[in-house]
């Protein structure tokens, strides 16, 4: 099998520029969540191919990729975003397929990935240092210096737009990456890599080893010539990740999901608010780590949004990617359980609302039917725990204050948005809720790559997106020239 029409051999590696398999000559399955067939084999990377990419990474930083300049750097981006548009229908049909996401969002990823380049393209030459007044006969100034070599881990739920946010601002700022995509979901990733080549990007600029996160990753994130990683993904993970990189004291960036409220006071505009609950909670089947998984409702409308959620409910439909349904399958066979072995834990809790699979689903995918459970307790491990499903809780609230305190009761911090058209009240809540991100009426701002994006607590810390992840893929140097 190729990557259609891209000549891209799955079960390869991208190191230095070559496509070739991996050092082992291993390989591993790619299933396809919609029917549980197999989809290629991928590349099952390890050490020593992380190794080679990593010297490959190092070579290409010391050579020809770090000796251009930010303007040649943002129009190889350019003709990259252009390249990704040009080949949206691929990219989505591999995405939707691999992820099983429907294929209507799979686009709406190409989209972004595109925009990731386009605005990475633009940033990258207004990215400058300063000038420091300071003592008589000094000149101090500051210069942003790419890290080096940066190593990416990504997860399977959205590959294109993370790899869009972390290795295009990590390519923009100078560095020369290698990229770990997870081993659900890796077609679009090396998609990307044909393109960058594509687009001009020197080789060893840009390596991509697919393999398993306890072989590729791991060999990765304790690297001695990485020096700086990113990753999204889960807690444990990210605990692993950085422990691995405390080790050569490299800077790490982690993004690690949520449980993100949205709060809905009796003066909301109940009709804007209620495509944004459902749809927060259930695109990408909750697989989504600002996905919002918590509905705090004021008294007065809980009710009403209670009887309006699960009126939305019951229309919704899951089945193959390629349906383009409300939901697809989730990831795999070992997600599914996953998010079962949380609903399990719902005991005695209302379920409101259930969504269906459709009967035409083939029985071998990976389908789970959307759930709204309502009076949750705050502290009630579905209230709590990150499922990265389809499931959603609904919780009542009598005032601000106590609104506050439930959606800061957890112990993530990613998003948050609040529903009101009291301005004073938007102000205070902006400021008193513990999030990367705040939302006033709406959720989600369309995602937009301009805007600096990251958690607090379980989160994670950093920032992607936007000129902050510039930020955070280059180091500041300051220098201090005395001169009378
Ligand atoms: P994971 O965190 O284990 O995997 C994410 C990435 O990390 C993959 O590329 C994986 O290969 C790699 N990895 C795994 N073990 C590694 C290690 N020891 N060292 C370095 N890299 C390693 O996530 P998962 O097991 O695929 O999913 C489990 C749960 O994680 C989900 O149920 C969900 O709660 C959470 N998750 C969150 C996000 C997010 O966007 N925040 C994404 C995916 C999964």
């Amino acid at each position: 099998m190729t990557i259609r029409p891209l000549d891209v051999d799955p079960s390869h590696c991208l190191i230095g520029g070559i496509w070739g398999p991996c050092a082992s000559g291993g390989t591993l399955p790619l299933i396809d969540p919609s029917d549980g067939q197999t989809l290629c084999r991928i590349a099952a990377g390890r050490a020593e191919d992380i190794d080679r990419a990593v010297a490959a990474a190092r070579a290409a930083f010391d050579g020809a990729w770090g000796r251009m300049t930010a303007p040649e750097r943002g129009r190889i981006l350019h003709r990259l975003g252009a390249l990704v548009l040009e080949h949206t229908d691929t990219l989505a049909a591999l995405e939707a397929e691999d992820v099983g996401k429907p294929l209507s969002q799979a686009r709406a990823d190409v989209i972004a990935l595109a925009r990731y380049m386009e605005f990475y393209a633009g940033a990258v030459d207004k990215l400058h240092g300063t000038t420091i007044p300071y003592l008589q006969g000094y000149t101090v100034y500051t210069l942003r210096e790419p890290h080096g070599v940066t190593g990416h881990i990504v997860p399977w739920n959205y590959p294109m737009q993370i790899i869009g946010r972390s290795v295009g601002a990590a390519l923009a700022a100078g560095n020369a990456c290698v990229l770990k995509p997870a081993e659900e979901a890796c077609l679009t990733a090396l998609a990307f890599g044909e393109l960058a080549q594509r687009a001009g990007l020197p080789a060893g600029a840009l390596n991509i080893v697919p393999g398993r996160g306890d072989e590729a990753g791991a060999a990765l994130s304790g690297h001695a010539g990485v020096d700086h990683i990113s990753f999204t993904g889960s807690v444990v993970t990210g605990r692993a990740v950085q422990t691995a990189a405390a080790q050569h004291v490299v800077p790490v960036t982690l993004e690690l999901g949520g449980k993100s409220p949205q709060l809905v006071f009796d003066d909301a505009d109940i009709d804007a608010a209620l495509p944004f609950l459902v749809n927060a909670g259930i695109q990408n089947a909750g697989q989504t780590c600002s996905a919002s998984s918590r509905i705090l409702v004021q008294r007065g409308v809980y009710g009403e949004v209670c009887a309006r959620m699960a009126e939305r409910y019951a229309a919704l439909r899951a089945g193959p990617a390629m349906q383009d349904l409300d939901l697809g399958p989730v990831v795999s066979k070992r997600q599914k359980e996953i998010i079962e072995g949380h609903i399990a834990k719902a005991g005695d809790l209302t379920l409101l609302a259930e969504g269906q699979v459709i009967d035409a689903a083939p029985a071998g995918g990976a389908y789970v039917a959307p759930r709204l459970y309502e009076g949750v307790p705050p502290d009630h491990p579905l209230a709590q725990e990150e499922i990265f499903g389809p499931v959603q809780v609904l919780i009542p609230f009598e005032d601000e204050a106590e609104a506050v305190a439930i959606a800061n009761g957890t112990e993530y911090g990613l998003v948050a948005s609040v529903w009101t058209r009291d301005g004073a009240r938007q102000m205070r809540l902006a400021r008193a809720l513990r999030a990367g991100q705040v939302f006033l009426n709406n959720y989600g701002a369309g995602g937009g790559v301009e805007l600096p994006f990251g958690g607090a607590g379980l989160s994670g810390h950093g920032r992607e997106k936007g000129f902050e992840a510039l930020y955070g893929f280059t180091a500041l140097k300051t220098v201090a020239a005395h001169h009378g």
